[in-house]
């Protein structure tokens, strides 16, 4: 670590205790750039690092609900607005009991860079709330979405800020939040991605996350000469970005052998086909089940609860060839990492963001894996999110194949930059540098180019 980021680091924490998602963020990022920052002085006399990681705006309210039996509830809501030198700011919302502080700014500054790889003009945010969808009724949920937008609507808007859906907020949710905003504004904007499908909302939204997963999968493998056709591969989190990266992994003709909610993993040795993945969804989108009730219907399958006190997660240590972590941050310690690589695991695939520790990232760049960082990897959701505030302004929806087409070439192109910087700093191979330092430098220009604001 360069003396400089060593000092940007000191400052970091004494600025920002108490949230060290947020630190191990900025440091990979600015780990990366030291080679860029000495090419280039004027990044560092324009103070475009220490700006980039201060957010441009934090609002953090009180969202105040009743539950179906009268009692009343309080829990917070935030929206980081991180960055928006090329665009307005974009990113998810996540409703989560972890949510703080600390995470959505790590997850607001992941969002800038992956944005900006994105090739559209998206500036970076976060937001969400300690609220926790799980075991609540759709009257529960509803009542807590109108609540929390009847403060975000100030701060949201079409040319201003854009969320999405992330953790524990879906289509039903995205549907709540526009309908209050709608309400309390009284028009029809495109505000939030994610939205349903004849009230102004992009096919492949859903399944862009996963499908931008596994094609950036492909990209790497094909570096290689080899694709996913056959490979068997590991596949944690069972939502959203788990469930449609399942789908494209048998539509490119791979296995996949497991799946997991916080609860524990799956492991069926047979491979999850078509069939089994539309139980998945029937289970986790309308039933809103665990992962374990797979292993009642299907009886070859094999159930084991996450033990938190452990010191690996037991779904990374099957045979396998490529993974593709799509639950949470940090669920790949060190020693998973190493798991990974002794069965033989040579394609990680980050459908999650920051799945995988510091710790766990050296191994995986020491072993020379095909290690794609999620700020690559899973940047197919945003962008879709992207072209769906494009179809909004236009008016006009695409075909599923014109989307899909867009969102692989996007997902081509983000590889591309991230091999090509990756080469040009001295370390070829290693896409964590080629993503933060591609995503960096556009960031970067934009704002020497606005002037100090
Ligand atoms: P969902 O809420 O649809 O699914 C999350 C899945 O991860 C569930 O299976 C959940 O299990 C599991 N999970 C959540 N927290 C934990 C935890 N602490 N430990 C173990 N398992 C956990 O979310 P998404 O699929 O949308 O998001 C998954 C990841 O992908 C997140 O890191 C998100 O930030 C990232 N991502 C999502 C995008 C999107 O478009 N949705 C875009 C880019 C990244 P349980 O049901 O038990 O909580």
């Amino acid at each position: 670590m360069s003396d400089y980021v060593k000092s940007l680091m000191n400052e970091v924490k004494a600025k920002n205790p108490s949230e060290p998602e947020f630190h191990q963020a900025v440091e990979e990022v600015a780990d990366s750039l030291s080679l860029v920052l000495e090419r280039h002085p004027e990044y560092r006399s324009s103070k475009i690092l220490e700006r980039v990681i201060e957010p441009e705006r934090v609002i953090m309210f009180r969202v105040p609900w009743v539950d179906d039996q009268s009692e009343v509830h309080v829990n917070r809501g935030f929206r980081i607005e991180m960055n928006s030198a090329i665009g307005p700011y974009k990113g998810g919302l996540r409703f989560h009991p972890s949510v703080n502080l600390g995470i959505l700014k790590f997850l607001a500054f992941e969002q800038v860079f992956k944005n900006s790889l994105t090739t559209l003009p998206l500036g970076g945010g976060k937001g969400g709330s300690d609220f926790d969808p799980k075991g609540k009724s759709d009257n529960e949920v509803m009542r807590f979405c109108q609540s929390f937008m009847n403060e975000l609507f100030r701060h949201v808007g079409p040319n201003t800020d854009v969320p999405a859906g992330d953790i524990g907020v879906g289509g039903r949710e995205v549907g709540f939040l526009f309908g209050q905003y709608k309400r309390l504004r009284n028009e029809f904007t495109g505000v939030l991605t994610g939205k349903g499908l004849n009230w102004g909302g992009s096919l492949i939204r859903p399944e862009a996350t996963g499908y931008g997963a596994v094609y950036f999968a492909n990209e790497m493998l094909h570096t290689k000469d080899d694709s996913l056709e056959g490979k068997s591969c590991l596949v944690s989190g069972s939502g959203n970005v788990a469930q449609f990266t399942v789908e494209k992994i048998l539509d490119l003709g791979g296995k996949v052998i497991t799946l997991s909610d916080s609860g524990g993993y799956i492991y069926d040795e047979k491979g999850i086909d078509t069939e089994k993945l539309e139980y998945v969804k029937e289970l986790k989108n309308l039933r809103r089940g665990r992962i374990k009730e797979y292993t009642e219907e299907f009886k070859d399958a094999v159930y084991t609860p996450l033990d938190a006190s452990s010191d690996h997660n037991p779904l990374w240590n099957h045979k396998g060839d490529c993974a593709f972590p799509s639950a949470t941050q940090n669920e790949i310690n060190g020693k998973d990492a190493q798991n990974l690589v002794n069965n033989g695991v040579y394609v990680i695939s980050e459908g999650a963001n920051m799945p995988t520790t510091p710790d766990g990232v050296d191994i995986f760049l020491n072993n020379d894996i095909l290690y794609g960082p999620g700020k690559a990897a899973n940047a197919g959701g945003v962008a879709v999110s992207g072209l769906e505030m494009v179809q909004n302004s236009m008016r006009l929806p695409w075909s599923r194949e014109e989307v899909d087409n867009r969102l692989h070439h996007i997902m081509k192109s983000i590889h591309k930059t991230c091999v090509e910087n990756a080469e040009r700093f001295n370390t070829p191979g290693n896409y964590v540098n080629g993503a933060n330092i591609g995503g960096f430098l556009k960031v970067a220009d934009a704002m020497l180019d606005q002037g100090v604001v």
